[in-house]
């Protein structure tokens, strides 16, 4: 065997087990927007005992970062308050966002709420309806890869022992979304701001209703948050895969 290709060989050797991670790392290249629902000004829905919704979003969308940056995904970054929807789609499209997650928590149809008092003071809830719901719109450019996504988080929530909510439903009075996959849990919202004009595949997560006054408490509780984070993550993983050649 002669010099050149003893050299070749070397660089074979070398060069091949440095490519596996090189390509695993290429893989998690990935830029994630995590966009946390509503905001100072616009607090969202307001939980059984009071809470806006803003502060749920606030904790689940600071952990699912956090695990995203842990699970490799370097290039994770969080849109929190920003002045409008439009700018939300915006700050993901100049950072070059591959995948635009939103973060949110549910209420209900107004028709089902009742009034209860808690702390002393009159609040809203209704114990009808519980559960998560995954949104994606047909008229988001990617729209195939958000189902995609969409139905991976739902399968994942499913796995991990959640249940979808159905009260979206056009089944159910005031319900206006059509079920994409009433097994996992996603729905069909066509207008939704964030979801229509996002260049890149976007999907809303409700992860739960927290007019429900036992839904809430569970929502609160760390373990629930890091069995959701958890699918969550495993969601990117998997769509990550679908994308990216496993060597
Ligand atoms: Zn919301």
């Amino acid at each position: 065997m002669n010099g050149s290709w003893l050299s070749l060989l070397f660089l074979l050797i070398v060069a091949w087990p440095a490519a596996l991670p090189a390509q695993e790392c290429a893989c998690k290249e990935l830029v994630i927007a995590i966009d946390v629902g509503h905001g100072l000004l616009d607090p969202g829905a307001t939980s059984a005992r009071g809470k806006p919704e803003f502060e749920f979003n606030l904790v689940m969308g600071a952990m699912i970062k956090d695990q995203l940056i842990r699970a490799g995904y370097l290039h994770t970054f969080a849109i929190v308050n920003p002045a409008n929807l439009r700018e939300r789609v915006k700050i993901a499209e100049e950072k070059l966002a591959d995948l635009f997650i939103s973060i949110h928590h549910d209420s209900v149809q107004p028709y089902f709420l009742k009034s209860w008092e808690f702390n002393g003071k009159s609040q809203k809830f209704s114990d009808m309806f519980r559960g998560y719901s995954v949104l994606v719109s047909t008229r988001n450019m990617q729209y195939t890869k958000s189902l995609e996504f969409a139905k991976l988080v739902g399968k994942n929530f499913l796995d991990a022992g959640f249940t979808p909510a159905y009260h979206h439903s056009r089944k159910v009075m005031g319900g206006r979304h059509t079920m994409l996959d009433e097994h996992l849990g996603v729905y069909q919202f066509d207008n939704l701001v964030v979801l229509k004009y996002a260049i890149m595949p976007a999907v809303l997560i409700e992860f739960g209703v927290i007019v429900h006054r036992d839904e809430e408490l569970r929502l609160l509780e760390t373990e629930t948050r890091e069995k959701m984070v958890r699918a969550v993550v495993e969601a990117v993983n998997a769509f990550n895969n679908l994308d990216c050649p496993v060597p």
